[in-house]
């Protein structure tokens, strides 16, 4: 059999991969600690899951319009635009299969051959792969690492060509935790504006915030609309609900770049699975129940924050690594190890799972060879004995 050319660079996920292999040995009897995967591991608040199951007992098992439920959508707008300055109007969001296909929409729907597509890099691992299988071209931007490798209009502007058409950035960053302050979205989108690039700001970790000042992350839809230009903002259920294997996302834009994307999604998938759906209704309706959800699984992520900052502290002082304001994850150096036969990070975090039984996520897979990923979506047992058994490869 010959293949498309559509997929000749094709790589599976990464992140899936790490994951995938450490779920596989473990399954084999070897004692292994996953801090590979993104996922919370947080259950589903239990009247979430009811309220889906209540509806297919009511029969509500069939298709619903591409876009989604149109209630899910006006609630899906209000939950992203609450105190901005956009509309919560329904008819500017698309439902999707989880964030993972919002994003590939947009890619698919605004980028196309000849284009070039500006991402801040180190990158969550599907965008460039996204962009390539629009047959665009990847452009990955990396910020200083003094900044924690946030991207500014400089560094842009030094990327840039006349035919670059979008911009993707994720914020709160996997897999840095970085955050961009409103201020620095503010000049990022105003010089995409000048540019007439697309700005795609993924804010699937708005929620998980570290932030002095509380509440979400902030966001591209928390600047002025006037200044902002062409933006498509995504969120979704996956972080925030702890409902990853639900599978909904959504997208903020145009009504008519939104009317385009489910067109487009309408041929694809047609609609995020209608239960699925049914309880992220209920999650983003039922307000109080959800905020004390979140609230305690926020407050879990923000311990194992500083556990596994002091853990880093103190058994691996030869691992920098940027500390997060956002999200689940540590983003480490893995280079101070390198050596003859230890030349990336690739060859770092396979010795480190065969080794130590710890699965990490190799920096190759975020744009940069020097690192590595850890997942602290982990109970706080497993990210402690997960560093000191690292450290038993990576060193003092
Ligand atoms: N963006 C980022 C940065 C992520 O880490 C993830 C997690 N897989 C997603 C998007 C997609 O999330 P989901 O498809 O589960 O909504
Ligand atoms: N977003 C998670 C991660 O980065 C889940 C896996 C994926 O979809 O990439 O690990």
């Amino acid at each position: 059999m010959t293949y498309s050319d559509n997929i000749a660079k094709l790589r599976p996920s990464a992140t899936v991969a790490v994951s995938t292999l450490a779920k596989k040995l473990a399954a084999a009897g070897r004692d292994i600690i996953n801090l590979g995967a993104g996922e919370p591991d947080f259950d589903t608040p239990e009247w979430i899951s009811a309220a889906a199951i209540q509806g297919i007992r009511d029969g509500r098992t069939r298709y619903t319009p591409a876009a989604g439920l149109p209630e899910l959508r006006a609630a899906a707008a209000e939950y992203m635009t609450a105190g901005t300055a956009y509309p919560a109007d329904g008819a500017r969001v698309v439902v999707s299969a989880g964030a993972k296909q919002s994003l590939y929409n947009a890619c698919f729907c605004l980028f196309g051959p000849g284009d070039e597509v500006l991402i801040g890099s180190p990158y969550w691992t599907s965008y460039p792969e996204m962009v390539t299988l629009a047959r665009a071209e990847p452009v990955p931007v990396a910020g200083s690492e003094s900044r924690d490798f946030l991207l500014t209009p400089d560094d842009l502007e030094a990327a840039a060509t006349p035919r670059s058409k979008g911009l993707i950035l994720s914020t709160p960053s996997n897999p840095t935790g970085a955050v961009y302050s409103r201020e620095e979205l503010g000049a990022i989108a105003e010089w995409a504006r000048e540019r007439d690039v697309t700005l795609i700001s993924d804010e699937i970790y708005q929620e998980i915030y570290f932030g002095d000042e509380g509440g979400k992350a902030p966001g591209a839809l928390d600047l002025d609309p006037d200044s902002a230009g062409h933006l498509v903002v995504t969120n979704g259920m996956s972080k925030a609900y702890a409902m990853t294997g639900w599978r909904v996302g959504f997208s903020y834009t145009t009504a008519e770049l939104a009317s385009k994307m489910s067109a487009f999604q309408s041929h694809v998938s047609l609609n995020a699975a209608t239960p699925s759906q049914i309880a992220a209704l209920e999650g983003l309706t039922r307000s109080e129940d959800a905020a004390r959800a979140k609230a305690r699984m926020l407050e879990a992520f923000r311990r194992r924050r500083g556990l596994v900052a002091r853990l880093f502290d103190e058994f691996l002082p030869g691992c920098p690594y940027v500390m997060p304001t956002g999200a689940f994850y540590l983003y480490f150096r893995v280079d101070g190890v390198f050596d003859d036969e230890l030349t990336c990070a690739n060859d770092v975090c396979a010795r480190v799972l065969e080794e130590a039984g710890v699965a990490i996520v190799p920096g190759e897979a975020f744009g940069d060879a020097r690192f590595a990923r850890m997942s602290t979506a982990s109970s706080d047992e497993e990210i402690e004995a997960g560093v000191r058994r690292m450290a038993t490869v990576l060193g003092g």
